[in-house]
């Protein structure tokens, strides 16, 4: 039987946002309720080596910390559903999200934390070898690649990241990037330019990914060279797409600002939306900064400001 599950605080999303979140209303005895959705603790579950999330002084796993960041929110008192929002209601009071399970969540005030998913390129050949040599997580998929070279797309800290780490699995990694010039920060650049296995692959796009049939399996990529159009070929195993992300804000569409790119738009320097009573919260609002810590930090705001919002209506 379906169920409804009241709170003055509905939070939506379980990455460093949402727990955070979670943490602030619990202890300003909120009793909140969070909604986990379909990746319980978020983007840090699928990297390894976390060296900038302060308190550690050593590089933490992103798993571990997310387990920690979860068992601190149940600690001091969060509710936990597992369950992903496919419909939300902002026009009444109380807010209204409807999970897959059937169940139903109301909130006097709703924190969004639905953060971000990685982007595909959008080619017929990616997503055909989608899970047959083409990730879009090197943390997940790394291993299958053992001794095989493979390919990165993008230039950001992400794919970076992903290439460096497939270095402990692959022959040879190359990073295939649209312009000249990484965007990740230095102190990744300093370390991807110093590693034998890896060799960028500057000024090229990639075309198509080709492979077998019977069994499915990608052989090599196709790549364009933007500045000459030459079109080169380049034997892979693995293809990893790391390219960005994308706002997981598509159930509040039409009822809450938003930029061009589906970012929900917030008050200069506030997590407050278009609605009074609805905080968004980490990267679904953040196109900029987009870092754990800055994720945690605007929980940490929602929560507040929800406490606020509660104590103005009289609740
Ligand atoms: P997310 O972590 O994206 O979590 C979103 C949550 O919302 C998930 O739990 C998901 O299940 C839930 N959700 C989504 N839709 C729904 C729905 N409809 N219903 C219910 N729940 C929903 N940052 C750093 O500071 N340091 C790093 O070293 C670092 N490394 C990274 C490595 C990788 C590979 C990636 C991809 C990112 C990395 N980042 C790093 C960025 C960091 O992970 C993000 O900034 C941070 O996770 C954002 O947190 P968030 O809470 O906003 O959202
Ligand atoms: P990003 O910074 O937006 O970088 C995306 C990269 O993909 C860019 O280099 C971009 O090229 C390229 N790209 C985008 N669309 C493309 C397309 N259609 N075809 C080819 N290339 C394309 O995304 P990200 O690397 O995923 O990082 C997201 C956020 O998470 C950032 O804020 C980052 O700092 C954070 N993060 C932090 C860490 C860390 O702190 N260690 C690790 C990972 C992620 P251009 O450069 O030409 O635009």
């Amino acid at each position: 039987m379906p169920e409804t599950h009241h709170s003055k605080v509905l939070i939506i999303g379980s990455g460093t946002a949402g727990y955070t979140a979670g943490i602030y209303a619990s202890r300003a005895n909120l009793k909140p309720i969070l909604v986990r959705g379909i990746q319980p603790g978020g983007q840090l579950t699928i990297t390894t080596d976390v060296e900038n999330y302060p308190g550690f002084a050593e590089a933490v796993q992103g798993p571990w910390l997310m387990e920690q960041m979860e068992a601190q929110a149940k600690n001091v008192g969060t509710a936990m559903f597992e369950d992903t929002i496919v419909e939300a209601d902002l026009g009444q009071r109380p807010f209204l999200a409807v999970g897959d399970s059937g169940d139903t969540y109301t909130g006097d005030t709703l924190i969004i934390a639905t953060g971000a998913s990685a982007r595909w390129l959008g080619l017929e050949s990616e997503q055909k070898f989608s899970g047959y040599g083409v990730s879009a997580c090197a943390t997940c998929d790394g291993f299958f690649f053992r001794g095989k070279p493979v390919a990165v797309i993008g230039g950001g800290n992400t794919a970076v990241e992903e290439a460096l780490f497939l270095t402990n699995f692959a022959s040879k990694v190359t990073l295939v990037h649209r312009r000249d010039e990484l965007r990740a920060e230095k102190i990744l650049q300093d370390r991807l330019f110093k590693n034998d296995k890896i060799e960028p692959l500057w000024d090229n796009v990639l075309d198509e990914v080709v492979g077998t049939e019977d069994p499915p399996g990608v052989t090599g990529i196709r790549t364009r060279n933007v500045n000459t159009a030459e079109v080169s070929e380049l034997a892979v195993d693995g293809v990893f797409i790391a390219i960005g992300h994308t706002p997981n804000s598509g159930i509040f569409e039409g009822q809450l600002g938003m930029d061009e790119n589906g970012y929900i738009l917030t008050e200069p320097g506030t997590v407050r939306t278009s609605v009074d009573g609805v905080f968004a919260t980490g990267d679904v609002q953040d196109h900029i900064y987009r870092q754990a810590v800055t994720a945690a930090g605007t929980g940490c705001m929602g929560a507040l400001d929800a406490e606020r919002f509660l104590a103005e209506q009289g609740g």
